[in-house]
């Protein structure tokens, strides 16, 4: 059986917030989860006795940060069996291709990016691709339909379909607990509408509309303790380290709230230009 995560004792608190690579100690979420990840990048480890799931990996020159971090749980690398996403851009997961190897753990993927993970490669349907520098490619990857709800144990990880930053944006919500008190966790996807230069939120088959719905549906999304790929987003790591409070059951609503209109605001730039 694989062994449960145990709080590691060196902390090492973070320079910048906004470094993807700066290591940092892991934290716990709340009952099985871990943050794994970098001072400026989630990366979540769901742990169960059957085996344990990895959401993101943060990029490549952390990979074996966030390794260290995991072993310091004393959690052994092969009890990793699936690793998922949130979005297939290479701060939140150019390290996956790396962390797959050390794991042997296979990649669940939406299906409308399974090419994206294969290659490496970006392609035109990203509203930043002409910024983007690509990752390691992936091999084991397997795509499920949207909305899936993936089983490990008696834990049920259900997707959340949040296209508009990326084409294969991704959140992710589970039901944790310490003792009888159980909390709904949601890992949201960036509601950022980001892009190049050429890119246009407002032409047609753009991911505009399909932003704006991911909004609403993590607006609906129940939800106690949000989770962000970027931790400043939502204030992460002040929150697992008791400066502020981890738990809002409004926070994934004003997350969504504050991401449709960011993009009413983009929406109405191109307009103008
Ligand atoms: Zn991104």
């Amino acid at each position: 059986m694989p062994s449960a995560p145990t709080p590691a004792s060196p902390q090492t608190a973070c320079k910048s917030l906004d470094d993807w690579n700066e290591p940092t100690h892991p934290r716990r979420i709340y009952g099985n989860t871990w943050y794994v990840g970098t001072c400026g990048i989630s990366v979540v480890l769901i742990a169960t006795p059957q085996g344990h799931v990895l959401i993101d990996s943060a990029p490549e020159k952390a990979a074996a940060a966030v390794r260290q971090n995991i072993l310091s749980l004393g959690v052994r690398l092969s009890d990793i069996k699936t690793i998922l996403l949130t979005h297939e851009h290479h701060d939140h997961m150019g390290g996956v291709a790396s962390m797959q190897k050390a794991t042997g753990a296979k990649v669940l993927s939406r299906s409308n990016v399974v090419d994206v993970l294969k290659t490496g490669k970006n392609d035109r349907r990203d509203p930043q691709f002409n910024e983007l520098t690509g990752f390691n490619p992936i091999t084991n990857v397997h795509g499920f339909e949207d909305s899936s709800t993936i089983k490990m144990g008696n834990t049920q990880i259900q997707h959340i379909p949040m296209s508009g930053h990326a084409l294969g944006g991704s959140g992710w919500a589970w039901l944790e607990c310490e003792k009888s008190i159980c909390k709904n966790l949601v890992f949201a996807d960036s509601l950022g509408s980001i892009s190049d230069d050429t890119y246009r939120y407002s032409a047609p088959n753009s991911l505009g509309v399909a932003l704006k719905e991911s909004s609403e549906r993590l607006a609906k999304a129940t939800c106690d303790i949000l989770i962000t790929g970027h931790g400043t987003a939502s204030d992460l790591l002040a929150r697992l380290d008791g400066k502020k409070p981890l738990i809002d059951e409004k926070a994934c609503a004003n997350y969504a709230q504050a991401g449709a209109l960011r993009l009413e605001t983009r929406l109405q730039q191109e307009k103008n230009k």
